[in-house]
């Protein structure tokens, strides 16, 4: 196992630095990254992504390519404008219902999104459950007209129930995101009826081949989003992303440039809007230049322990 360390271009999920670990198995590298907070039991199904990574045994892929979308944070109208501009993508994810700003402020930035996008783009919002049920079905009236045409509104309020209400009052397409971190949830949002869209992540829940079952499960179209990783992890939700029988939409995997550095020596950065379906290669005087003080290897040794030591992984 090799920790690193990596810090951000800005401050995201309330953190400057992103931390990790690389595990090497027979076929190569996977990562398993789980986040500091979150306890052995939640990082267990982490630790089976990164495991089955490293054993290469990931289904083939269908496709050589996946559509990614830009990410425009809770920035003014102009800044956005240059964000969907430079990024190159056909598909934007917009930041709204950010705490201390306004209505009208989401409405400006959904406005010169549209413009930058033209008529053809996609655009969708995430509110990261900031809504009341209430709020999201106002809002979500306003921020239709302003971007002219949502695709889908990701997360608008906190609660899997919130979300089927929020669903039944609007006719925006929901997505469920925060609502879904462990193996059960994509379930639960499928019987409550509460969103169009499953937003799936393969390290929280366990892997490739397991996100695979929930997709055929739950008979959602899904959407492959990042954890915040690397390259090597990005590289796993691509294995998803290319699998997948229907990919609908353009998935959330285009952050490794929110990352200052990375482990690879080609990142997985898009051209023209997408990612290649592919393994990177790991750049081991990147890993050198990244590992992360001996205090910290430290501390991810007992951390693997422990996940072990709850039996489910080898
Ligand atoms: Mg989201």
């Amino acid at each position: 196992m090799r920790v690193w360390s990596v810090p951000l271009r800005t401050r995201f999920r309330g953190i400057t630095v992103r931390e990790g670990a690389l595990v090497r198995g027979e076929a190569g590298w996977g990562e398993w990254s789980p986040f500091l907070e979150y306890d052995d039991e939640v990082a267990e199904p982490w630790l089976r992504c990164a495991l089955e990574a490293a054993a290469g045994d990931w289904p083939a892929a269908v496709r050589d390519t996946v559509p990614v979308n830009v990410t425009v944070p809770a920035v003014g109208a102009e800044r956005a404008h240059r964000i969907v501009s430079a990024g190159g993508c056909r598909t934007a994810k917009v930041k709204v219902a950010e705490p201390g700003q306004t209505l009208a402020d989401d409405q400006a930035r959904l406005e010169a999104v549209r413009d930058a996008l033209g008529p053809s783009g996609r655009i969708r919002v995430d509110a990261n459950g900031g809504w009341s049920v209430s709020d999201a079905v106002a809002a979500l009236r306003v921020l239709e007209v302003a971007s002219g045409g949502l695709e889908y509104a990701e997360q608008p309020s906190a609660s899997v129930e919130e979300l089927a209400e929020v669903r039944r009052r609007v006719d925006v397409p929901i997505a469920a995101d925060e609502s879904i971190r462990r193996a059960a949830d994509p379930y639960r949002v499928r019987d409550l009826e509460a969103a169009d869209v499953a937003v799936l992540k393969v390290q929280p829940l366990g892997g490739v081949r397991a996100c695979l079952r929930i997709a055929e499960d739950i008979g959602l179209p899904v959407v492959v989003s990042s954890a915040l990783e690397t390259s090597v992890g990005i590289a796993a939700g691509l294995a998803l992303a290319g699998a997948l029988p229907e990919l609908p939409f353009a998935c959330g995997l285009a952050t490794v440039q929110l990352l200052t550095d990375d482990v690879v020596d080609a990142p997985l950065l898009p051209v023209d809007g997408e990612l290649p379906v592919r393994v990177p290669s790991i750049d081991l005087a990147a890993l050198e230049r990244l590992a992360a003080p001996p205090d910290r290897v430290a501390h991810w040794q007992a951390r693997l322990a422990a996940v072990r030591g709850l039996g489910a992984v080898r």
